[in-house]
């Protein structure tokens, strides 16, 4: 287990709910939905609704049976993205090491951080504080060595609260979770593993690594690992990604068609692992060759529909080759992709859980 790591989870406390609240007085103390209605989704439920087991996610009608008095009003995005960056800055002005996981919600790793505080928790307690002085609302935070352990602690003291889980204490705690407090087991394989009579933490370590694995695939060593306190994943700062390119630098210039053809084959390949592993999709291609004497030529291809499979890569590279300039030894091939689908749409879509549209 790697314990020398400080990672907080900040997660804002009902967000879109909590902004409405903030912004109209009049809907503060009420029970109150950010989308639903009668054909929508819940996209946020505010405390006070939730006490009637009103739940993001839940079909509007179904939120209005639960609660014949609850009052829905539309989301607006704008709004929340607006705090979520105000928020972010308030992040790096701690460290740089952020990776948002959504418009409200973020990793930090704050092992070094901008102010030389020794104390996760203390930057922690300061990093709230500041939220509420600049916005307004309230976050949450979970102080960990890694992001398992920061992300399940900021769920235990909502709303408005901290929990740290030092390093002493993490096996005890890991034994006495919940297995549907996991994050990452979702109600299908928290009710698979019911079934198996795993019910918390000390359940699923009394089971080898080979059965979780026959059990739930490679999730199967992920839970082998997390109950330990095991989890490596570095806190990835997102810098929102524009495109994804693979270059292929020849050791002998490529002089026939046919060596070409060969290497934006496998080039187009390998950017298509690439971002199938990323979920990435875009809509422009862009076709790059480096000549002998380094002259540089770039040609893009944009479509309606997302570029999803290596066959579109390659075929549009060749199109875009029939385009060049120059027949010269080439000495570099790059195909990068871009017009991603991961600007913002996808996080708000990540979050609610719906598609985004339904709003429009
Ligand atoms: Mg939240």
């Amino acid at each position: 287990m790697q314990t020398d790591r400080k990672i907080i989870h900040v997660d804002m406390d009902a967000f879109y709910a909590s902004v409405e609240q903030h912004d109209n007085p009049e809907l503060r103390g009420k029970p109150l939905a950010v989308g639903g209605g009668m054909y929508g989704v819940v996209a946020a439920a505010s405390y006070e609704a939730r006490k009637f087991g009103v739940r993001s996610a839940m079909p509007g009608r179904i939120a209005m049976e639960k609660c014949p008095h609850l009052i829905v009003v539309k989301p607006r995005f704008a709004r929340y993205k607006e705090i979520s960056q105000q928020i972010r800055k308030i992040f790096y002005e701690f460290t740089d090491l952020v990776e948002p996981l959504s418009l409200d919600e973020a990793y930090l790793d704050v092992t070094e951080n901008k102010k030389g505080i020794e104390s996760a928790q203390e930057i922690a307690k300061q990093i709230r504080q500041r939220i509420f002085d600049e916005t307004g609302l309230t976050a949450s935070a979970g102080i960990s060595v890694n992001k398992f352990l920061a992300k399940v602690a900021s769920d235990y003291r909502k709303p408005n609260g901290q929990k740290t889980i030092h390093p002493t204490q993490i096996l005890e705690f890991m034994e006495e979770l919940p297995i549907e407090k996991f994050y990452g087991i979702g109600k299908v394989t928290a009710n698979k593993m019911h079934e198996l009579h795993i019910f918390k933490g000390l359940h699923l370590k009394e089971k080898s690594l080979e059965e979780l694995v026959r059990l739930f695939g490679k999730s199967g060593s992920y839970y082998y690992n997390v109950v330990r306190g095991i989890h490596n994943s570095e806190v990835k700062p997102n810098r929102i990604q524009k495109s994804v390119a693979v270059e292929e630098t020849f050791w002998e210039n490529l002089v026939d068609e046919e060596s070409v053809f060969k290497q934006l084959e496998i080039i187009s390949e390998d950017l298509h692992t690439r971002i199938s592993k990323k979920e990435i999709k875009g809509k422009s291609l862009t076709l790059k060759i480096k000549y002998k004497d380094f002259a540089v030529y770039t040609r893009s291809k944009t479509q309606e529909v997302y570029y999803d499979n290596a066959q579109d890569f390659y075929e549009t590279a060749l199109k875009l080759w029939e385009l060049r300039p120059f027949d010269k030894p080439v000495r570099l091939l790059g195909l990068s992709l871009s017009n991603l689908n991961t600007q913002e749409k996808k996080q708000i879509s990540v979050q609610l859980k719906i598609p985004f549209e339904e709003f429009d």
